[in-house]
């Protein structure tokens, strides 16, 4: 069965209607990120009618994005303090209902000067988002941009989490290494960048352990070259590049193979 680690519902239905409906076709067991309460009721209402019609399930999860910050402000609307503790409020309450399969995305992304701007209220966020994981033993999807210091300085406090996914892992192979060698259980996850050239990444997914290794598409926020969005229906391509790099180095796999040990590693991560 194919996965997503990560990917948006909500967003990725406004630029493709029949997203849904492929989904289902394809068989794609999927982790679905929201950042606003409209965005999880969407994304749960889908997980609720896949449940009813016994297809691949779909993981609702909620986090507030490092980037909400600093796009609230450009927007003219800094965040405002009683929304920031009523998101919190509510990712709490999805928790204590059991209605979060993960919290996330969240993280840091200090990208541009914008973004690094914003870094006080990031780290205000991750904190809460953090503990809310702790408290609920909840994995934690992270996002991290130009900020891979922040992760190495919080390694206490996700050594406590259940499973720590890197979404989109941006950071070199020496680096997650270290992070498993200091014992994180973390897992990395790779989408459409490895079929596009992206040297670090591919070499990443390369050495990883396969144990530690996800796929997503991040949809629709990461196209194909020439694509104007990601889709379920790139996943096949990320699994054969994936088997393909590693069979390069000498890990011979294939993308069968390959497909069923990373939905291994994803009902692991997740808790399944
Ligand atoms: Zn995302």
């Amino acid at each position: 069965m194919l996965t997503d680690a990560h990917c948006h519902p909500f967003d990725l239905v406004h630029a493709f209607p029949q997203a849904e409906q492929e989904r289902r076709k394809l068989r794609i067991l999927a982790a679905a990120s929201a950042c606003t309460q409209k965005e999880f009721l969407h994304n749960e209402t889908l997980a609720h009618n896949a449940a009813a019609d016994s297809v691949a399930p779909l993981l609702p999860c909620f986090g507030l994005h490092p980037q909400l910050p600093a796009v609230r402000a450009a927007e003219g609307n800094p965040f405002p303090e009683t929304e920031i503790n009523e998101s919190l409020e509510f990712m709490h309450s999805l928790a204590q209902a059991g209605r979060l399969s993960a919290i996330g995305e969240c993280g840091f992304d200090l990208y541009n000067a914008a973004f690094k701007e914003t870094e006080a209220i990031q780290d205000r966020l991750f904190s809460a988002q953090a503990e809310i994981s702790l408290r609920y033993d909840l994995p934690l999807v992270i996002h991290v941009r130009r900020a891979i210091h922040k992760t190495f300085n919080l390694t206490d406090l996700l050594l406590k989490c259940k499973s720590v996914i890197f979404h989109s892992w941006s950071g070199t192979f020496e680096e997650a290494q270290s992070l498993m060698r200091r014992g994180v259980n973390a897992y990395f996850s790779f989408g459409n960048v490895i079929a596009l050239n992206h040297k670090q990444a591919m070499r990443t997914c390369t050495l990883l352990p396969i144990e530690r290794l996800l796929t997503e598409t991040d949809a629709p926020f990461q196209p194909h070259r020439g694509m104007d969005f990601s889709q379920w229906a790139d996943l096949p391509l990320i699994i054969e590049t994936a088997a393909e790099l590693r069979c390069e180095a000498g890990n011979k796999i294939d993308a069968k193979n390959l497909e069923a040990r990373i939905e291994k590693n994803f009902r692991t991560a997740f808790g399944l």
